[in-house]
């Protein structure tokens, strides 16, 4: 950031450690730490200590860290590259640092910063690809919280497919342009079909893209991810949507999609908001259809971010067939499904033992006619059922299931904004269900769940649902 002229009192730097010694005096937690954190790297590791604990010796056998048992003296760090004082005593680390010191050793000594020349990072490992985070000890806990956040933006296939680069660096330098166009190839291959290919664990595939990668000199053919956005809290993301809004040159959202999700897309991407809410003016499935293709086509790499799963009322069965159709590669990514958090806010136990053993996922909007639906009767058999878009049809809903045999007085739980703050919860029987299409207060997505099941959840935070229906013949509470 401009403007900061704080200097670094400890410079990061990485150390060459592969075939070189790294010694650890000590035996107890501090030095079986550090050894863990060494044992990361190819360094040989030998911890130093006459009596070493039980965890650090059974930990060093898995390991291939030699434990030497014996006193420490200082013939014993000739040569290393590093050493760790790590007795617990001050006395015998000091000794340690200062015998390292004399042998132009650079030492570390735990948790006495002013005896240390290094300090050890954070580090998120993807070997050969390393963050290493430091506070000069100024705050461990926040190192940790850096750490995680980092570790949660990374692929874990990351390494691996760091390591493929290097494979290829000669025969790129040899046939991609200097400049924009390598810049251009390198960008593609870790962020597109090569890095995806490695990420599913098909190294096979990761090549192929490679070396199509290298036959179009970096320009790469586009891709859509239908992402699942998860209900709409920000942190039921999960990992994989993260990172694919991270890496997005274009996000297309529903209207279902809260903001601060979107908001959560790489800065420059361009959104693009497909509607799709009832009632509102929205593009058609054919229009989004065809705007994944062109974009596709364009080379971009798109997200179709859809709320909830996107193969759970989401019409991503029309959207694949499409891509295929023109031939876009596509994936899908799924999400956290409306019944799933709707359910977790009312801790309500989807299937129940002795109860409920199946469920079914269903919509009040295609209730056609007067036939009964064909999950009428799996609710009768003790399904817990979840209805989507079900606020409009929620008098058919009840009536439907009432023909079809299922007791008026079965339970019923409403949530209006799952996993959201000013989420809402309500509950009643079948019988008072027809109220929900009347409670205009309710204007957010909605989520049913009907069946016995729902006798398990907890009411707490629940209002009836047919409170204002109801209001005027409530007894008189006294
Ligand atoms: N693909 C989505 C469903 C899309 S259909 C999913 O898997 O969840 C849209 C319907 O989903 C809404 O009418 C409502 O019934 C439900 N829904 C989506 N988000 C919701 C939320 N946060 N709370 C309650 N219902 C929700």
């Amino acid at each position: 950031m401009s403007g900061n002229t704080a200097k670094l009192n400890a410079f990061p730097v990485f150390m060459r450690v592969d075939g070189r010694h790294v010694v650890i005096v000590g035996g107890g937690d501090e030095a079986l730490a550090k050894a863990r954190l060494m044992a990361q790297s190819s360094a040989e590791v030998v911890v130093v200590d006459p009596a070493p604990g039980a965890e650090l010796i059974s930990w060093a056998g898995e390991n291939n860290v030699t434990v030497l048992h014996q006193a420490y003296k200082p013939a014993l760090i000739e040569g290393a590259t590093l050493v760790f004082a790590a007795t617990g005593e001050e006395a015998a680390d000091a000794a340690v640092v200062r015998d390292a010191r004399e042998k132009h050793i650079a030492a570390n000594a735990v948790d006495r910063p002013e005896l240390c020349d290094f300090f050890t990072p954070a580090l998120v490992n993807r070997a050969p690809v390393a963050v290493a985070i430091g506070t000069e000890g100024a705050g461990p806990v926040l190192a940790q919280m850096i750490r995680a956040a980092v570790d949660r933006m990374l692929s874990p296939s990351l390494g691996a497919l760091a390591s493929l680069a290097a494979s290829y660096r000669d025969r790129v330098e040899d046939t991609v342009p200097r400049g924009a166009a390598r810049r251009r190839f390198w960008k593609s291959f870790f962020n597109g079909a090569t890095a995806r290919g490695m990420a599913r664990g098909d190294e096979a595939g990761a090549v192929a893209a490679t070396e199509k990668l290298l036959a179009t000199k970096g320009s790469e053919a586009g891709h859509v991810a239908l992402v699942g956005a998860g209900p709409g809290a920000e942190d039921l993301l999960t990992l994989r949507a993260q990172r694919l809004l991270m890496e997005a040159d274009v996000i297309v959202h529903d209207a279902l999609v809260p903001e601060a999700v979107v908001a959560m897309g790489r800065r420059d991407a361009e959104r693009i908001h497909a509607g799709k809410r009832k009632g509102c003016h929205s593009k058609t499935q054919a229009e989004i259809n065809a705007l994944l293709v062109e974009l596709g086509r364009e080379g971009m790499r798109v997200v179709r971010l859809k709320c909830g799963d996107p193969l759970v009322f989401g019409r991503a069965g029309e959207e694949m067939a499409a891509l295929r159709e023109a031939g876009i590669s596509y994936e899908v990514v799924p999400g956290i499904t409306a019944a799933f958090a709707a359910a977790a806010d009312f801790e309500l136990p989807l299937t129940l033992r002795g109860v409920a053993s199946s469920m079914v996922f269903t919509t009040g909007h295609d209730l056609k006619g007067h036939a009964l639906p064909d999950w009428a009767k799996l609710a009768v058999a003790g399904a817990t059922i979840a209805v989507y878009m079900g606020r409009t049809t929620a008098a058919e809903v009840a009536g439907r299931l009432q023909d079809a045999g299922l007791s008026p007085d079965t339970a019923v739980a409403v949530v209006e904004n799952a996993s959201l703050g000013h989420r809402r919860l309500a509950h009643g029987t079948l019988a008072d269900l027809p109220a929900l299409a009347e409670r205009d207060d309710m204007t957010g997505p909605v989520l049913t769940i009907i069946g016995d099941a729902v006798a398990g959840a907890n009411f707490d935070h629940s209002e009836p649902l047919s409170a204002h229906a109801r209001m005027p013949q409530l007894p008189a509470l006294v």
